[in-house]
């Protein structure tokens, strides 16, 4: 099941991005070639050795699994595998959390895409020549920013979460 429904604890920036995901309405290499976009590379910009798909650029290329390996190690979950954008938007190891950390790892997963986005469009475009220097931890900022942002004063204690591995209760 695609837990789809609105996350309160991003900015509606990101909902909408995720929503779009789901839709694979996406600029990724293939798809532009597909509708006809002339690109001198279909090759994926990270890793430039395999056709960006929008698996490979979310998901599947090497540097992007380690930024998920190093999401899941964050939250406590071991022997987490995601090959697919779907795998990602079923939040594995949800059942892991209760209550508002539920809440939390979907806004962690779904700021995770954003933030690879944004950095796979900061290789292609060099915006400001300034790249993410470490996504991961570009992913704990965000996600702190935002989850605090729309939490009650102090809820979100910034020491558990750059400490981690999240305590589940
Ligand atoms: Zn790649």
């Amino acid at each position: 099941m695609i837990h789809l429904e609105w996350c309160k604890s991003i900015p509606k920036k990101v909902c909408v991005f995720i929503w779009r995901l789901y839709h694979g309405r996406f600029p990724v290499r293939t798809i532009l070639d597909d509708i006809g976009i002339d690109l001198h590379t279909l090759l994926c910009p990270s890793c430039n050795d395999v056709i960006e798909t929008l698996n490979h650029c979310f998901v599947l290329c090497p540097k992007v699994q380690l930024v998920w390996k190093r999401v899941f190690e964050w939250w406590g979950l071991e022997n987490i595998d995601v090959f697919s954008v779907q795998d990602v938007l079923n939040l594995p190891g949800i059942n892991s959390f209760n209550g508002i950390n539920r809440e939390r790892w979907k806004a962690v997963i779904w700021s995770t895409l954003y933030v690879i986005w944004c950095n796979r469009n900061q290789m292609i475009f060099r915006r400001n020549g300034s790249m993410i220097p470490d996504v991961f931890k570009e992913v704990q900022l965000r996600s702190f920013e935002w989850i605090s942002a729309r939490s009650k004063k102090d809820e979100v204690k910034q020491e558990e979460w750059f400490g981690g591995p999240i305590d589940r209760v």
